[in-house]
């Protein structure tokens, strides 16, 4: 049986497949691990046992009558608290919902449950999503597996910590502005945002609707591949997913990468990078220029004005999904002598500081007379912004760039700093105002020991060439170690 703490979908499998396991003794396994670890890391706000045994005795059985297995049988699976799961409680790492069970599936978790997956329980994040270190959460921050003095980044970071740290096989995040690919950065996972439109989002508590993204955190590239094949797609129940078809991303990750272009824009190399990031990234470009890469220079001017783009247009959107919140319809009540108050109430008392402060921020960027200045204004970039990649995909296959400017740091170090937080945003928030799919795959560890993301975008729809890369990266450099 596969003890040790990378372990993979093939793996599991495998096992499942010999009889060197059941199904139900993985699951026990993976409630250990977190019942040790969790207490510590603080990566899970809710476990599902029933749910997940349940499951366990429908894959067992079929090992038992010799069935072929769902491409995922037995996974042992961890989902961010920000997604809708029947039952189980749904926080989204807020008071606000404190104890709220939402009466469905969000439709990945459906999907990932039918291929034989095995839901463990929800993971810890900031709150609704808001953050890049997990420290925003009502429910106490997550603690960084591999530094615990550390945050593991965000705002995914319960589902990071629950993977880098072996309780749970894989984990969806989700990304808005960063949220799946920092925190795997931070961690040293793989972990990939696809374009919008690819993944359903139907069950996904919003944040910023044109820029939420579901995505898997995993533990290798092939991994993350499996699980995007599960859960992209069409879906009846969201508008805005698409119907372009989902191509076999297990099966096209051996395809050759000599001869692609990867392009490297000047705009993600300036100040504030950490040195040793610097160093781990350039070197994993040069590992892929001797894979047979050609490396090309880009230029994408208008990167300067993605971070002030992405909080004018995210915290508009948040303003505005967040108004759903009034004690009427879910979650918390704070009784009040009138109406206006009891609204007052319950949302002064269940919103945290940072959920507060972005509501206000998007409330004044959509308020008369200011419209035009802000929201109209970062809607206009944005579209500059996208146009920088579809240009730069005219040039290079591919680009690659730093997933955070930074590694882990410190748990309280940017806590009184928003902006300091936010500007670390810095490489990621592009991506998802241009829509484009991106992965951070783990490039190797500065001189602490602090895990360092290779970041990897691809054109619109473009995940099987993307995964394909770093597959190969992640190969070469596992053979390189
Ligand atoms: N760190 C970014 C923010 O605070 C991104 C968060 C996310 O992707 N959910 O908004």
């Amino acid at each position: 049986m596969t003890t040790e703490a990378k372990r993979t979908i093939a793996a599991v499998r495998a096992d499942l497949a010999a009889k060197e396991v059941s199904t139900r003794e993985l699951v026990a396994d993976s409630y250990a691990r977190i019942e040790r670890e969790n207490p510590r890391l603080n990566a899970f706000l809710a476990l599902s046992p029933e749910r997940a045994y349940e499951q366990a005795d429908r894959i067992d059985q079929m090992v038992a009558r010799g069935e072929d297995l769902p491409p995922l049988a037995g996974l042992p699976l961890a989902i961010k608290d920000v997604l809708a799961t029947r039952g189980i409680p749904t926080t989204c790492g807020s008071r606000i919902l404190e104890n709220y069970r939402p009466p469905y599936d969000a439709t990945c978790v459906e999907r990932l449950e039918s291929a034989g997956a095995v839901v463990l329980g929800k993971t810890n994040c900031d709150e609704f999503a808001m953050g890049s270190s997990s420290e925003n959460a009502a429910y106490g921050p997550v603690r960084d597996a591999v530094a615990p003095d550390r945050v593991p980044g965000g705002s995914s970071g319960g589902s990071a910590a629950a993977v880098a740290a072996g309780l749970a096989v894989a984990a969806l995040g989700t990304d808005t502005g960063g949220s799946v690919r920092q925190p795997g950065a931070l961690c040293g996972i793989p972990a990939l945002m696809p374009t919008y439109g690819r993944v359903s989002r139907y069950g996904l508590i919003a944040f910023a609707s044109s820029l939420d993204r579901v995505g898997p955190m995993t533990t290798s590239v092939a991994d993350a591949a499996a699980l995007l094949g599960v859960i992209a797609g069409r879906d009846p129940r969201d508008a805005t997913s698409a119907a372009v078809p989902v191509p076999d991303y297990v099966a096209e990750l051996d395809k050759p990468v000599s001869g692609l272009r990867i392009g490297v824009p000047r705009e993600y190399f300036g100040e504030g990078m950490d040195a040793g990031v610097r160093e781990r990234v350039e070197a994993a470009i040069a590992r892929l220029e001797q894979l047979g890469c050609r490396r090309v220079e880009l230029e994408m001017p208008n990167t300067d004005y993605a971070i002030a783009t992405y909080y004018l247009i995210a915290t508009a959107e948040a303003s505005s999904n967040l108004a759903r919140y009034d004690g009427v319809r879910y979650g918390l009540r704070v009784p009040s002598d009138t109406l206006a108050g009891m609204y007052r109430e319950t949302r002064g008392t269940g919103f945290g500081a940072e959920v507060k402060r972005r509501i206000m921020l998007g409330t004044y960027a959509l308020s008369a007379g200011y419209y035009e200045a802000y929201y109209l204004k970062a809607q206009k970039v944005r579209a500059l912004i996208a146009r920088d990649f579809h240009q730069a995909f005219e040039k290079a296959d591919l680009i690659v760039t730093p997933t955070s400017p930074v590694p882990a740091f410190r748990l309280g170090e940017r806590t009184t700093d928003p902006l300091a937080m936010y500007l670390a945003d810095i490489y990621t928030v592009t991506g998802s105002l241009a829509g484009v799919p991106g992965i951070s795959v783990p490039c190797g560890n500065t001189s602490e020991g602090l895990p360092v993301g290779l970041q990897i975008f691809g054109p619109h729809f473009g995940e099987a060439l993307v995964l394909c890369l770093a597959h190969a990266f992640e190969r070469a450099f596992a053979s390189e170690a």
